[in-house]
């Protein structure tokens, strides 16, 4: 029976707000447990479109039609508009995912500043924005977070060592496939990996052959790993594109898929050292953290 774990990043208070209920719904009605990581503070979407001077960037955009996936309001949020906080307002969003028992992580306190400007960041600063979440996430649910998956796949010797500092059970801030334990720059850190290990969709959606339809048997077709990970955002399969999810998760159930979280993977799939390495992938922007081939 395949295995497959189901990652959520919530990335914009529109994928929290709006999004993740409908995926919370969906969840619900196909029995399924997945683990999630929230952005707890600012929206600074609109920051992101500094990454427009970045190659890829517009063909994304107009690919995966992102001013109607976001909503025009998101993408200025940061510049043009404040940034709103995304959990503290509303934070029944968040209670409910633990309380339906998902494994709830820290993603971010702001998304965009750590996926942009992570190399800029002290130890200091990116150790207190990982606290201020953590502090949010423990006012709300009792108790401490002890995952976190990083921000656009952007790690850091620095990230890395927070991570172990604060005594993670596990993150998840790399593609690749399977679990491990990480080797970066040499040295090696002790708080487990577990990859994604498929395309998401923003990446693949609108490439040759990949539209709605095709989709859910692409990504099927590519669980051909023991410990396959897809990750999903709160604000493309949680909204426009939930028929789309919906239909890949009906059709893994048919396929027997076997679902689990990221952290029952940590837990059982006894992850051995690897390296990690920034690259690039298909239908993404800018470099990433990739996990050596073996
Ligand atoms: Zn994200």
């Amino acid at each position: 029976m395949p295995k497959l774990a189901i990652k959520v990043d919530i990335d914009t208070l529109r994928g929290y707000r709006e999004g993740m209920p409908r995926m919370l719904d969906l969840f619900k009605k196909h029995s399924i447990t997945a683990s999630i990581f929230f952005s707890f503070g600012p929206d600074n979407s609109g920051k992101a479109i500094r990454r427009i001077f970045r190659k890829g960037f517009i063909s994304k955009m107009l690919r995966t039609k992102a001013p109607s996936t976001y909503g025009l309001k998101t993408l200025l949020y940061g510049t043009v508009l404040p940034a709103p906080l995304i959990v503290p307002p509303a934070p029944k969003v968040f209670i409910r995912a633990i309380e339906e028992g998902h494994d709830c992580g820290v993603h971010s306190w702001d998304h965009v500043l750590v996926q942009d400007k992570l190399n800029e960041l002290s130890k200091e600063e990116f150790r207190s924005l990982f606290e201020k979440a953590a502090h949010m996430y423990e006012k709300l649910s009792g108790v401490k977070p002890t995952s976190y998956a990083a921000p656009g796949w952007q790690v850091s010797s620095m990230s890395l060592e927070v991570q172990q500092e604060l005594n993670l059970e596990y993150c998840s801030d790399a593609r690749g496939h399977s679990p491990f334990i990480p080797i970066f720059e040499g040295k090696e850190y002790n708080v487990p990996q577990i990859p994604t290990t498929l395309p998401t969709m923003d990446e693949i959606l609108g490439l040759s052959g990949i539209d709605d339809e095709t989709l859910p048997s692409y990504w099927l077709n590519g669980m051909d790993k023991e410990w396959n990970v897809l990750t999903v955002h709160a604000e493309m399969e949680g909204m426009s594109k939930l028929n789309v999810f919906d239909k890949f998760l009906t059709m893994a159930k048919e396929r027997n898929t076997e679902f689990f979280t990221l952290r029952e993977y940590a837990k059982i799939s006894k992850p051995v050292p690897c390296s990690i390495k920034t690259g690039t992938l298909t239908g993404r922007a800018g470099t990433l953290a990739v996990q050596e081939e073996i």
